[in-house]
């Protein structure tokens, strides 16, 4: 299928997930002119910072730039992981042994952490550890995750099984791959329904969540900070910022440390029942060994596939990535051709340097961010730690709060290297270097 054809007629070039839920502007009243805690982003990071900041009963204001939810929060693929991307041999040459065990004990506790929040706040969001199968595209590397596998976890038990290619139709209905490791912890989520659930719980614990109310500084007084926005200024006893992809300018900190990079989604059409049985014989969520990776998994009613990755080098409109993330879905499943996209989306994810996400507090202003493009977990639980933390609950420093949050010389926030790094990382998916 080429051009208008590809889509369908009633084509939105927005969110899937927007359908069950699209962040609406809650009724706004006018700026408190004084907070406890001034939330800044009200993703994952900020709501689950809010809920513990209010719970424990201190004036919670959480501000946003756009509708609450209008970032990632609501754009995401809706897989639920152990979020840490480098291994423990990479952690431990970095950090040595005992970090490297207390960042990958914290990724499990994130995962952990997103099944007591859904189910001790009775989260209706379909959460449901469906298992992740992580497909081999280069016979090499089917080795290789059969090696890994095999020497078991340095931390813990390998929680993790090996699907060999003559055994693998059973996972998944596609010769693309030459076999794949399934990680069965792993777990999917509602993404149209977790946020705005998540939303109602911080809203009852009394936090105020004011929309369309940009951040423009934040200056340190002698006690406390003053949050200027467009609206108004508000005076915080503490600060949370938890704006990840979409930092801007606020903190030119972050904004150091913090690369915005684009990730893409498509959402089809409804396909047969049929077709979706033969393709995706269980609910799994899927991913693979590329490094610019395609994950993808059915929408929570099994009717839709979502397909997401990086398909362009530099930053493209919703309409252009979705020809592109089309024709790779078809290169995997090519029974998939005639099928329409419905839903064409994208959202920046916030990358770091040393592809570990990162939290900190510097006498009252907290962090955490960086989640590189695998945060639902993860920043869900560093905004329920920095939350703990602002309102003095939480002691004990983070891993991700013990290792420096680097950056590079030269950078400003405008990832320029970004197009020469996407075609380098084509050439290594090629060649599985
Ligand atoms: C396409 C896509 C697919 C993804 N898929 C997955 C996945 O399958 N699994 C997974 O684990 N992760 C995934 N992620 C990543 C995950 O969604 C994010 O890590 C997570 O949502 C980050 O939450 P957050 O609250 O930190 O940031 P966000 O949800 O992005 O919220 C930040 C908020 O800050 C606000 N803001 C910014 N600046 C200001 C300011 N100056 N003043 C006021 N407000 C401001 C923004 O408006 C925004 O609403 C994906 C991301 C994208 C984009």
């Amino acid at each position: 299928m080429k051009g208008a054809e590809l889509f369908t007629e009633d084509f939105k070039p927005e969110p899937y997930w927007w359908e069950t839920a699209k962040p609406v502007d809650l009724n706004a009243s006018n700026l408190t002119p004084e907070a406890d805690v001034v939330v800044i982003g009200a993703g994952y990071t900020g709501l689950n910072a809010a809920l513990q900041t209010a719970r424990e009963g201190m004036s919670t204001l959480v501000l946003d730039a756009e509708a609450a939810g209008w970032g990632c929060s609501t754009r995401n693929g809706g897989q639920v992981s152990t979020s840490v991307k480098p291994t423990f041999s990479a952690l431990r040459r970095r950090y040595g042994s005992e970090i490297a065990a207390d960042i990958l004990k914290e990724g499990q506790a994130s995962l952990d952490y997103m099944h007591r929040l859904v189910r001790e706040e009775r989260l209706d969001c379909d959460f449901k550890a469906v298992g992740r199968f992580h497909g081999a595209h280069l016979p090499h590397l089917y080795e290789k995750l059969a090696r890994e596998c095999e020497a078991g976890h340095p931390v813990w038990k390998m929680d993790a099984f090996m699907v060999p290619k003559e055994e693998m139709a059973s996972e998944i209905g596609s010769d693309a791959y030459h076999g794949g490791m399934v990680f069965p912890r792993h777990c999917s989520i509602d993404v149209g329904r977790y946020h705005p659930a998540l939303l109602k719980r911080v809203l009852e614990a009394g936090a105020l969540v004011k929309n369309h109310t940009k951040v423009v500084s934040i200056e340190r007084l002698k006690t406390g900070f003053a949050v200027r926005t467009e609206a108004g200024r508000i005076k915080a006893g503490k600060v949370i910022v938890a704006t990840n992809g979409y930092s801007g300018p606020l903190s030119p900190y972050h904004r150091r440390r913090i690369i915005p990079i684009g990730s893409y989604v498509i959402a089809t059409e409804e396909i047969a029942s049929s077709l979706v049985d033969r393709l995706f014989p269980t609910d799994r969520v899927i991913s693979d060994t590329r490094k610019l990776v395609y994950y993808y998994r059915l929408s929570p009613d099994r009717k839709r596939v979502l397909f997401g990755g990086r398909v362009s080098l530099s930053e493209t409109d919703p309409r252009k990535s979705a020809v592109k993330l089309h024709r790779d879905m078809v290169a995997l499943f090519p029974e998939l051709k005639d099928i329409k996209v419905r839903h064409s989306w994208m959202g920046f994810v916030g990358y770091t340097f040393d592809t570990l996400a990162h939290c900190g507090d510097d006498n009252g202003l907290y962090y955490a961010m960086g989640y590189c493009g695998s945060g639902v977990g993860m920043a869900s639980y560093l905004g329920m730690r920095m939350g703990l933390k602002a309102a003095g609950r939480e002691m004990l420093p983070s891993a991700f709060e013990r290792i420096s949050f680097p950056t590079r010389p030269l950078y400003n926030g405008n990832p320029w290297f970004l197009a020469p790094s996407v075609l380098i990382y084509r050439l290594r998916d090629k060649f599985g270097i």
